[in-house]
């Protein structure tokens, strides 16, 4: 990850309104790409110029490259508005730390997330890192974005705020984490078939697990989708204790008992 400050040089006075309107529509393009990790976002405007932070993955994330055809619309209207385009520096230059996938094979995927997570949700099962949303081909046509894994991962980081803060809705959240047939296990499901048919890969989603009854009884678990044996000889990742190759599912010992 890395701190990019973008500035948006103003060329001449403007109507105010319409140049930060421009601005937050081109933050909304670049987060439901990907290309930025935090759909929030503060700007400053100085006498002759607008400034904001944001954390993007790569040190190039938010090159034309990436952007989208929304992207691409409104940096084009700036200069109609009397900005000039956005000038990006990377504030942080010293090559940080290597938390996206390198892998030069074609890995499969898991989707994977954290209510403390910043990254794109999907991993790489073999390194476990994160492959940016903009690396994979866009799932929704219509928005030019990836609005249902970010939708999906919303959702899923709401319910891991829930059971980690231990005190509204969570027995809601574990079940919906954890279960089967959960709307967002059911949600989540069908997105990884998607992300399968777009880019050719098996895609691993994971039922967490909080509380059991006992290890032993836990051991005995058997995959929820088929009855299958899942157990693996050693965690994966030190996260999933158990694989499903035919469900493409991973889960964990409950955590209270692992
Ligand atoms: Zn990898
Ligand atoms: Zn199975």
């Amino acid at each position: 990850m890395y701190l990019a400050e973008i500035t948006f040089k103003i060329l001449k006075d403007s109507n105010q309104e319409k140049q930060e309107e421009l601005i937050e529509n081109i933050n909304a393009s670049w987060a439901g790409n990907g290309q930025i990790l935090d759909d929030c976002y503060h700007y400053a405007k100085a006498k002759k110029e607008y400034k904001m932070y944001q954390t993007i993955p790569e040190k190039d994330s938010l090159t034309d490259k990436y952007n989208n055809k929304y992207a691409k619309e409104f940096i084009e209207k700036l200069s109609s508005v009397g900005l000039a385009k956005p000038e990006i520096t990377i504030i942080d230059n010293e090559e940080q730390e290597d938390d996206l996938c390198k892998c030069t094979e074609k890995t499969e995927f898991i989707l994977y997330t954290t209510f403390e997570t910043f990254h794109s949700p999907i991993r790489c099962k073999k390194c476990f890192k994160a492959i940016p949303l903009y690396k994979i081909p866009k799932l929704d046509n219509f928005n030019d974005d990836y609005y249902p894994i970010n939708s999906w991962a919303k959702d899923y980081k709401a319910c891991d705020s829930l059971q980690i803060n231990c005190s509204v809705g969570v027995r809601f959240a574990l079940k919906q984490m954890g279960s089967i047939d959960s709307q967002l296990t059911k949600v989540g499901l069908e997105l990884c078939r998607d992300i399968e048919k777009l880019t050719g890969r098996d895609t691993y989603y994971y039922l967490y697990k909080y509380s059991a009854k006992s290890k032993k009884q836990e051991l005995l678990r058997k995959c929820p989708k088929c009855g299958g044996k899942w157990l693996l000889d050693k965690p994966l990742h030190d996260i999933f204790d158990f694989e499903c190759k035919k469900c493409k599912l991973l889960s964990n010992i409950g955590w209270d008992k692992r």
